[in-house]
């Protein structure tokens, strides 16, 4: 079967040919953990998930290495660890915020159906390898000392702004490049910063200080993949400058002209029409979602939209959602089942992961009642067919029934305003009543 991705790099979508079939390697720069993960976060997670299962299922599940590391040394972090515990020792404080943060963002991706990946590197375990590619760097004439400070010397690497497709005149004047008096260019990217005591260190020959974020992904995509693997990806605003310079420090110092093969970028996450953030107020939690909605219902909802498209996050989307996978499930357990791709199913995800054209397949393949075929493919996907409404959890149904009883009793005694108390009592608790023919039924509110 011919698996077909998009290239970032070369703007193109082409067969995918491993370097090694036998050991295909994907690294997916994984979450900075200094608080929830929110949903846009939870993009790349699922569409790396759906990609790794893909080339499992093409190359054989003992045949594809995956690593998605954990950003656990980040000025982000510290801000946030010396905020929250102010008379803590900070490299105390420090792990205090990021254990916490990467057990919440493991139970929270795990409720959306994410395999865990082959290794989980993190950032604090791979120091003396980043020290060490920053030495080779300076020795190579990449990178230069400059005030406690070593910077990629970015005038000095050929190709340099490749990947983005950006001049390094462009990436001047972008916004996100940060001038500083010591950077030889202002495109200059930090690979080592140093550190007071107030904050996390390690000692270096340069003093002690801490790596900058670029050349961590660097030296753990070494470590675990080799000096050239197959598949980098990550979101779409990673391209830069943290890919773009990913992909010149490890080329620089692993004296290759390549990083990854394949460089692929998912699109951006909104939520109702707008920008994500926290000044918007539409800031939303994968946590928070997972109080209302199922996980499978998420995680589907995530891959109606092709995976290089914006997606619009919508209530009517989830509502839409929860009804299709409803009815494909018809409650039956999928925890069991093996999964198995039905070959259409198959075909469009071999096409660039076309996740909205192989859900258009299920729904035909519902549609002609083939269960098996819905089935093996939905669990081949990720789902187990569980829609337990976590709103449910904790609601006592008979004291629910025992309420409309009470309130039955009240409505024949023509005590209306009892009946309205219990009922609006009901309601504050987010239980609808509807009176029917057949008597009072309820159902969850969102
Ligand atoms: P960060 O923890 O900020 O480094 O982000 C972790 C991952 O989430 C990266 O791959 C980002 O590109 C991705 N990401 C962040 N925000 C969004 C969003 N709104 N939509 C899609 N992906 C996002
Ligand atoms: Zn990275």
């Amino acid at each position: 079967m011919e698996l077909k991705l998009y290239n970032t790099l070369t703007r193109k979508k082409a067969p995918f040919v491993p370097i090694d079939p036998k050991n295909v390697r994907m690294y997916a720069c994984g979450p900075t953990v200094y608080d929830f993960a929110h949903i846009g976060n939870a993009r790349p997670v699922i569409v790396f998930d759906v990609l790794y299962r893909l080339l499992r299922h093409v190359f054989g599940v003992e045949h594809v290495t995956y690593v998605r590391n954990i950003t656990d040394v980040d000025d982000k972090i510290n801000a946030r660890a010396a905020e929250e515990y102010p008379d803590m020792e900070i490299n105390a404080a420090v792990a205090e915020v990021t254990s916490r943060t990467t057990d919440q963002f493991h139970e929270d991706i795990a409720a959306l159906g994410v395999l865990p990946p082959d290794v989980e590197p993190t950032c604090t375990s791979h120091i003396p390898q980043m020290v060490e590619m920053i030495e080779v760097l300076i020795a190579k004439g990449h990178a230069y000392e400059a005030e406690g400070h070593v910077l990629l010397d970015t005038a000095s690497v050929p190709n340099y702004g490749h990947l983005s497709g950006r001049s390094l005149d462009e990436m001047i004047a972008g916004a996100r490049v940060e001038v500083a008096p010591y950077k030889r260019n202002p495109a200059d990217s930090v690979l080592w910063k140093p550190s007071d005591d107030s904050l996390p260190g390690w000692p270096s020959p340069w003093g002690r200080g801490r790596p900058g974020w670029h050349i961590e992904c660097s030296a753990m995509a070494k470590e675990h993949l080799g000096d050239v693997f197959d598949i980098h990806g990550g979101g779409i605003d990673l391209t830069f400058p943290h890919h773009e310079n990913e992909l010149a420090q490890s080329c620089c110092a692993n004296g290759t002209d390549t990083m990854a093969r394949v460089w692929m970028h998912n699109g951006f996450l909104q939520v109702e029409g707008e920008k994500m953030s926290k000044s918007l107020g539409n800031f939303v939690t994968i946590n928070q979602l997972l109080q209302d909605w199922p996980g499978e219902v998420l995680r589907y909802n995530m891959l109606r939209t092709h995976y290089r498209q914006p997606i619009d996050w919508t209530v009517k989307g989830l509502e839409e959602t929860a009804k299709t996978l409803a009815g494909f499930f018809g409650g039956e357990d999928l925890s069991q089942l093996e999964g198995k791709f039905a070959e259409p199913v198959l075909e469009a995800l071999a096409d660039d992961m076309n996740t909205p054209a192989a859900i258009t397949v299920l729904h035909q393949l519902d549609r002609a009642g083939d269960r098996p075929a819905l089935l093996g493919s939905l669990r081949a996907l990720g789902f187990a067919g569980d829609l337990t409404d976590p709103r449910a959890q904790g609601v006592d149904e008979a004291s629910i029934q025992a309420q409309i009883d009470q309130r039955l009793a009240a409505r024949a005694a023509k005590d209306f305003a009892e009946a309205d108390r219990i009922r609006d009592e009901l309601a504050a608790q987010g239980i609808a009543l509807k009176d029917g023919p057949d008597g009072t039924t309820w159902e969850l509110t969102r």
